[in-house]
Parts: structure tokens; sequence; C-alpha cells
């Protein structure tokens, strides 16, 4: 009988970031297992717990009883305690932080209602033959009408107690745990879907799916990068994967980005698998993410369909995880705990002794080069299943159009093309990312941006202080007034955003009917869905928008894309910049010539040369790689390294830099052959009244200074004046900014 358990305290605070032993009553010892929520004396009150642990002894002398046990069963799986346990090293978060991305708050505070045992048919009884067994049968005909019911329910209703437990003997149904609260037969069983069939692969297709299934067979871990053009038929593959994977008697996860998440999207899924599919996304009402969380729990959902976060849900012997555009930002949480799902998802396949594919047009340079060095295995699809074209794309030379005097915001060429669209009475996407805040000086003559000369960043320019500075190592250097490259005195602060350019198409065409569509325009919950479908009644002719619009807007009477000013992305004080501006650019492409009217893409740059505005010209995502890897090669950026990004942030900025020089001053000893750079104000120096400056560690295998680096956190979070300071610590961070 255990005596002890290890109890983690349900408070968000770095004081209560440890483990504290309690002791366990006789009377709980038979009933307490790790997973379980407790109730605890702590500090003169009672708090909720978990119970991680329940070790054989303890060092700690009269120690407190546990006050009472919360849940009849553990709320944590084994697999999602030792998940925790791994993710709150990884990337740096407290344990409760870990352990609340477990589990749907809703779970976690109310009560749990209590369990009923209900039987249910299993993947055996589709095709069962049972001529000779009418009262089987009829059984089987109940529960495939009623859905899962309780034992004494389905024998009220006419079926014999006897027949039921030979169909249990022959393995077409099974007794399960359900919740009493939630009606059994409910979720996406009730929901009209139609049923699609699995469409014969294509020969390209066919090759990636037998791999797939190879690997599926073995019972090991491996990862796939499933690299495919737009339209080469990835999700037909996902989809006959997650059969495949089914029969074998396994679940499936695919995660989705959030905004892909459509109604046809999750259609997609539940028509091929009805009635066993929980989708899980940020827009669920509670009730509605109880009643899925329930289904994966219940283990009728045997196919998870999610955003980032469903890569923590509790589902059982997982054969398959599928992450769908696996290059997005998204899957990076920017919160506490800052993981990347494609991380945790290989956790999870290795634990689970699964497969993990991640699918996309433009996969991540990480993911890529994992290929390449054997670490997964690359499968490739280079031809379409639909007669969609990819569309031409023309860079415009934004210093040409200078030197001939036209100093407008769109070039001759984008403006001949809109005036087509307005006269043929077709669609334009323009298409400007208004994170370009980052004030970067741009020659406007020669398109020179000054960057640091050690990590080849765009310096930013502080009008207020009148420099310029690098935000990853703080070096600074005065406004020029000429330009370094060409000296030219056309030197700029440059800006524009999606509001001037609305305002310069009404000038233009102020009969027309427009949209725009960024932060400010779309803050209510249907905002979105609202405009979408505002254009797809083709209400407005022009569609202007930031990134939200270069992803899955798909209307076959789009026959221009304008990229107003490709530079706003590439110019970004970041590393990735050159990465996501080819993303970007691919995606935003992919936005027309979907129709019967083809289509065709202008992008405006004062970099026509740069490689990721060329080879996304050209559609070239292997030259892209290689170019840009080598980059990355030179200025031990990742895959080259990994880094830790250490921000602080707070209203005084004399305290913020404090706080950063003292952590960053006993670094050193836990760093190890890891670069220590800055501490230097971060790109976003001021947000919200609060002034930001970060120190970031370069190297490589981080992960193993990973004991070291949070024992230094730990002393940080004990010093007495850290409180105005807060610290954000992040591993490999997707946006340094
Ligand atoms: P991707 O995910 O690679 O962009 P999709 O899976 O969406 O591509 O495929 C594009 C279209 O082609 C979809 O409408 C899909 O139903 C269809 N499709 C996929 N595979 C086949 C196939 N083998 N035969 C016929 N149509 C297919
Ligand atoms: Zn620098």
């Amino acid at each position: 009988m255990p005596l002890y358990a290890e109890v983690i305290i349900d408070l968000v605070s770095n004081a209560v970031d440890r483990p504290f032993h309690y002791h366990i009553p006789s009377e709980m010892q038979d009933k307490i297992k790790p997973g379980m929520r407790v109730e605890v004396p702590f500090s003169n009150r009672r708090c909720q717990g978990y119970v991680l642990r329940l070790p054989g002894k303890s060092a700690v002398d009269s120690l407190k009883d546990i006050a009472a046990i919360i849940d009849p069963e553990p709320l944590l799986t084994a697999e999602q305690l030792a998940l925790s346990h791994w993710l709150s090293m990884r990337f740096y978060c407290r344990l409760i932080d870990a352990l609340h991305a477990m589990i749907p708050a809703s779970f976690r505070k109310g009560k749990r209602p209590g369990e009923i045992k209900v039987i249910e048919p299993t993947d055996l009884a589709d095709g069962a033959a049972l001529k000779r067994a009418p009262a089987q049968e009829k059984t089987l005909d109940l529960l495939r009408q009623k859905g899962p019911l309780p034992r004494q329910e389905l024998i009220r209703l006419g079926a014999n107690s006897h027949s039921i437990r030979s169909l249990e003997q022959k393995g077409l149904v099974r007794a399960v745990t359900a919740r009493a609260t939630s009606p059994v037969n409910d979720g996406l069983e009730d929901e009209q879907v139609s049923l699609t069939k699995p469409h014969l692969l294509r020969e390209e297709q066919a090759i990636c799916f037998n791999r797939i299934r190879a690997a599926l067979e073995e019972d090991k871990p491996e990862k796939m990068l499933l690299h495919g053009i737009t339209a080469s038929g990835k999700t037909e593959i996902y989809l006959q994967s997650i059969a495949r994977c089914l029969e074998l008697g396994r679940s499936a996860m695919i995660l989705v980005p959030e905004i892909a998440l459509t109604p046809q999207m999750i259609e997609h899924f539940a028509g091929r698998f009805p009635g066993r599919v929980a989708v899980l996304h940020s827009r669920l009402s509670v009730a509605e993410k109880n009643r899925q969380w329930q289904m994966i729990l219940d283990g009728r959902a045997r196919v998870v369909l999610g955003a980032r976060s469903a890569i923590f849900a509790p589902l059982g012997i997982i054969g398959l995880i599928i992450i769908d555009e696996e290059h997005e930002t998204t899957y990076k949480q920017e919160e506490a705990p800052r993981y990347h799902a494609r991380e945790v998802a290989w956790w999870r396949a290795r634990y689970n002794r699964a497969v993990l594919m991640l699918g996309s047009a433009t996969p991540s340079l990480e993911s890529y080069h994992e290929a390449l060095e054997g670490k997964s295995v690359l499968l490739r699809m280079q031809e379409r299943v639909t007669p969609i074209q990819l569309p031409p794309v023309s860079v415009v030379d934004m210093r040409e159009e200078l030197k001939s005097g036209h100093r407008f915001i769109f070039s001759r060429r984008l403006l001949e093309e809109l005036n087509g669209v307005i006269e043929r009475d077709e669609q334009a996407l323009l298409f400007i990312n208004r994170r370009g805040f980052a004030g970067f000086v741009l020659c406007r003559e020669c398109g020179h941006v000054v960057r640091c000369s050690s990590c080849d960043v765009s310096l930013t320019l502080h009008l207020d202080r009148q420099v310029m500075c690098c935000h990853y190592c703080a070096h600074e250097a005065p406004v020029p007034e000429t330009c370094p490259a060409c000296r030219g005195t056309k030197i700029r602060y440059f800006s524009a955003g999606t509001q001037r350019v609305e305002e310069e198409v009404k000038k233009l065409y102020p009969e027309t009917p427009l949209i725009r569509m960024d932060r400010d325009t779309t803050t209510g919950r249907h905002a979105h869905s609202h405009y979408y479908q505002q254009f797809r009644e083709r209400k407005a002719k022009i569609l202007i928008g930031t990134q939200m619009i270069a992803k899955g807007f798909d209307f076959p009477d789009v026959t221009l894309v304008g990229v107003v000013a490709a530079d706003t992305t590439l110019n970004l004080p970041d590393f990735r910049a050159p990465e996501r501006t080819f993303q970007l650019l691919t995606q935003v492409a992919g936005r027309t010539a979907r129709g019967p009217r083809g289509g065709r893409v202008i992008v405006q740059t004062y970099h026509p040369r740069h490689h990721s505005i060329v080879t996304a010209a050209d559609h070239d995502y292997i030259s892209f790689f290689e170019k840009e890897l080598e980059n990355r090669r030179q200025l031990a950026y990742p895959p080259f390294s990994e880094l830790v990004r250490f921000l602080f942030s707070g209203p005084d900025e004399e305290a913020v830099f404090e706080a950063a020089t003292w952590l960053t001053g006993r670094l050193e000893p836990a760093a190890g052959e890891a670069q220590i750079l800055g501490p230097a104000p971060a790109s976003l120096y001021r947000i919200k009244e609060q002034y930001r400056v970060h120190t970031i560690l370069k190297g490589r295998a981080l992960p193993r200074l990973a004991p070291g680096l949070k024992k230094v956190i730990r002393e940080y979070h004990r010093r007495k004046d850290s409180g105005s300071v807060r610290l954000a610590v992040d591993f490999n961070p997707q946006v340094v900014l």
C-alpha cells in the first residue's frame, strides 16, 4: 500500500513549481493513483493538486494528510504525466503549465461526472455475417440504431442477455466506460455528413502510400516528410493512411493549422470515418469541447482532428500522427508552455511506437534538412491530381519604377492588371504584410537595407534616439544620410500597411466595392467568415489583406494577386525572414488560377534578385532550400544550432535591463559551449507600455543544458526585485521580434 504521494499544487506560480510530499490516510490507500486530482492542505488553506507519483518513502518528516480524492479515476494518463515532465524541461515551463495544456479547463475545474459501462459494436461488427443468429443480429441492429447503451437498457429494449454475451465472445461488441451525464450517442454521429469514398490512388500517391503503410505495419516509431505540391493529393494520402491505421486497431491524429479547420475540412474527415472523429479547436464552446473530449476518453473517437493543442488529446494506442502544413508558425505556441506541436508529436510517436507524418508543399528548413540527413523518410509528390495550373508570377522592380519617375505604391504593371480585372468584372487580391512595422531603412534607388554584419538581420531604426540597432547582438550604428551601397540620397524609413493600400484603391476606383481584412477589421467572432462569404458572393471585387488572406481562400474568379510590398516580410529583423517570405509568396500565389479564367501574380519588391523572391516566382522549393540552408550554415542558425531566448519585459526600462543583465551574467557557467547574445533590446522594443529586452543562447544540442538553465531560472525567480519584470523563456522560438 502506498503511504506517500508527490503532489503538484494547482496554482500557476513559480513559488510552487515543485512537487510537495503528502501522507496518504489509510482509507485512501487502495484508491489513490497517479494522475488523480486531490485536495490537500497548503499554507493554511485547501488547494487542488495532482498526484504525480506514489514514492515508496519520503525524506520529509511530519507530513500532512491528503484531505480528499476528487475523481474516481485519474484525470491524466500515464503518458500525459510523462509528457508533462518532458514539456517542462524542453520548453522551460512550470509543470502546472504543462499539466494544464493536457486537460480542458472545464474538466480541471468541475467535479467529474460518474461513470457507467455501455456496450458498443466493435469495428469487426461492420461486415459480420449473423444470418443464423437472429437474436444477435437484432442486438447489433439496436446498437447501430441507438448507439452505445448500458447493458440493462439494451435488455429493456428487447435484446437478450445471452446474445450480448455471445457477441462479446466473438469480439463484435465490447463494454466500455462512459460518463453518465453525457448523452451516449452524441457528437458527430447525429450530424448529417455525406460519406466519401476513397479515390483510386495515382501512381505517385500509391508509391508514397505503400511506404507509409509499411511503416504503419511495423511496430516502431518512424518520422516521414511528405513533400507534395499543392493539389498533389496529400489529403487523400492522409485519409487512406488513417483508414489503414484504424484497420490495424490503432487510433490516429491529424493536426491542421487553425485557419484550415473549416466546416468543409471537418466534413471531409467525418465523411470518411463517420461517428469516429473528434474535432478540437479553439472556437468550440465549452459544452462542445467537453463532448468531443468525452468521445476520446470513451474510446468512441478513434480519429482526432484538431489544431495545435489537440496534440495533447488523451487518445490511446496511437498508430499515426499527421501534421499538415507542418511549416506553419501556428504550430508553435507563443505562451507557456511554449511548445512546438511537431516536437510534441514526435515525443508521442516514440512513446506509442507510431508513425509521424509531416506534410507540406513548402516544408520548414528544419524538417527538410532532417529528411536529407536520413533522420526521416522523404516522400515526394510533384504532379497535380487536378488540372489547376500554377499561375505565372511576374516580379516588378520598384527601383526601376522610381527611376522612371513613377512614385506610386502600385507599379505601372500592377495598375494595368488591376484595370483589366475591373473591366472584365473579375476579382483581385491585394496582399500586404502589415508586420512591416519594424521600421527598416531602405534606399529607394538601389534597394539596399542596412544590416548587422554579424547577425545578418536588418538594423531597426529608433527614431527617438536617431540610431539603428541590431536586435540580436545590440550593435548600434548611426542613421546614414546617403546609401552605404550606392551613395544615393533617397534613403528612407519604409512603411506601408493595409489602410494605406485601401485609401489608394478607393481613390483609383471610387465605384468599386472592396473589402479590407486585417487584425483591426476581423475582431468579431464571425468577421472572418462574414467577409469570406461576401467575397465569395462577389459583393466585392477587390480584397485587401494581410497574411490572413493567404490561406484557404479558394475563389475561381480571382484572376490577379498583387503583392504590394514583398519587402515588408523580407526585411523583418528575424533570421527566418527569407523562409517566411518564400512560404508566404508561394501561398499567396496559390490563391489565383483556380478557375477557368486562369490568373497571374504580380510581386512588387526592391529586391528582385533576392533568392526568396526568385525561387518563389519559379515555384522552385529545392533551389530555395539549398540557398537558404547555406546561409543558415554560415551564420550557424537553426537547423545548424538551437536557440533559447530569454525575454524580459516590464514597465520600468531600467529594471528590465537590470534583470536581463543579472540573468545573462549567470548564464555563462550553465551555457557550456553555447554562444550568449545580448542582452539587447528586442525588435519590438516597446509594446503596450512594456519594455522588452532579450538574451539569446545559440548552440548545438541545447536541451542537454536544460537542467542547468532551469536552475538559473529558478534563482532568478527567487530574486527579491524580479517581481515587476516578466521573464519568458522560449526554446527554438519561431519569431524573434
Ligand atoms: P493537397 O492536399 O496535396 O493540396 P488534395 O488532397 O486536396 O491536394 O487533392 C486535390 C483534389 O484532388 C481534391 O479535390 C481531391 O479530392 C482530389 N484527389 C486526390 N487524389 C485523387 C485521386 N487519386 N483521384 C482523383 N482525385 C483525387
Ligand atoms: Zn548583430
